[in-house]
């Protein structure tokens, strides 16, 4: 098969709302009127941001969720999306689970691919999504006051770090005891990324972002463009129940500075609240106080015994340690 006849057979739908999908040199949005338009782009490659071993459709699933994830913690709808592809062969049965696991996703969330670019290489996938936002209501990373509550989004009956934790057994940095296995896979394959709850969260919270690269580092982000500092209540961060069997130093590391865990990190002031529960309840997510913003800089993890923790573990960085 063709590139073009692949293009065809797997990614290619009638355009819905778009103007022109796939096919032509352009594809042709008709922007919504009166709304601004959110633009994010993410690129996942293979043994770097997946194993070999996933499953092509959690790989179509998972593209797409961290793309829409970003459109979450904007506050934004999504809208259309393009798709950048390099394959090393053509492999039937993973573009069918592949396209499958996309569309999927992109059906409940109302967004369509529009076009993108295919070539043969390292396994390697882009995605760029498109979604609307009311002008000025965009959930950023500088809005955290002095004063907010920290609050972050977590799964029912879960919480941070399991995705880490699932890649810590894999890699057989941590053991499992019990059969925990198949709920951390789960977390690290099938995100959910928050569109709901980050479009409820317009006008309430002040400051928002996802944890891709853990909590440390995602919310040292928030604080950093803020201009402010913040305490968390390590009691307070929602885990797992798998999680909370791990030995302490290892809840600490997925915890903190875990990553891939596609919830919302937000601050809102304290007054939202009652306002803050119910979009949580609209959306059908949970949502947990983890700490306080302050005005003096840096971030204090306040221990159960009442200590600050020394060094909190970092977020991940590509190119951390390099010159
Ligand atoms: P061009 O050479 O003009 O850039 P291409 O030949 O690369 O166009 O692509 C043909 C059409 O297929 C374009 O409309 C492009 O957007 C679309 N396309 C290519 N790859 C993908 C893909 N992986 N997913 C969706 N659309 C794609
Ligand atoms: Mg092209």
């Amino acid at each position: 098969m063709g590139e073009f006849e692949l293009i065809e057979r797997y990614f290619t739908r009638p355009p819905r709302r778009a103007v022109q999908g796939v096919g032509d040199d352009c594809a042709l949005l008709a922007p919504t009127p009166g709304q601004w338009c959110a633009v994010s782009s993410d690129l996942l490659v293979e043994g770097r941001h997946f194993l070999s071993t996933v499953p092509p459709r959690a790989l179509g699933h998972k593209a797409l969720a961290v793309n829409l994830s970003d459109l979450a913690a904007c506050g934004a709808t999504p809208t259309a999306f393009t798709l950048m592809l390099a394959l090393p062969r053509v492999d039937e049965s993973f573009l069918g689970g592949f396209s499958q696991g996309l569309y999927e996703l992109a059906d409940a969330h109302g967004v369509e691919l529009v076009g993108g670019d295919t070539t043969a290489g390292p396994l390697c996938v882009g995605i760029t999504v498109f979604g609307d936002v009311p002008p000025g209501q965009a959930l950023r990373r500088d809005g955290a006051r002095v004063g907010d509550d920290l609050w972050v989004s977590h799964p029912p009956g879960g919480g941070l770090g399991d995705a880490r934790l699932a890649l810590e057994v894999l890699r057989d940095q941590a053991q499992l005891a019990g059969d925990g296995f198949a709920a951390l896979r789960r977390a690290m394959e099938w995100p959910q990324p928050r569109v709901a709850l980050g479009q409820a969260l317009r006008g309430l919270a002040h400051a928002a972002i996802d944890l891709s690269d853990g909590l440390t580092g995602d919310l040292g982000h928030v604080l950093a463009r803020s201009r402010v500092g913040a305490e968390i209540d390590y009691s307070a961060l929602p885990r797992s129940a798998v999680l909370a069997a791990q030995p302490e130093p290892v809840q600490q590391r997925c915890l903190l500075g875990g990553g891939d865990d596609y919830e919302l990190l937000f601050s809102a002031p304290a007054a939202a609240r009652p306002a803050v529960q119910r979009a949580a309840e609209a959306a059908r997510v949970g949502v947990i106080r983890i700490g306080t913003v302050q005005a003096e800089a840096g971030l204090r993890v306040r221990m159960p015994d009442g200590r600050v923790l020394p060094q909190p573990p970092r977020g991940f960085d590509h190119f951390a340690g390099d010159a």
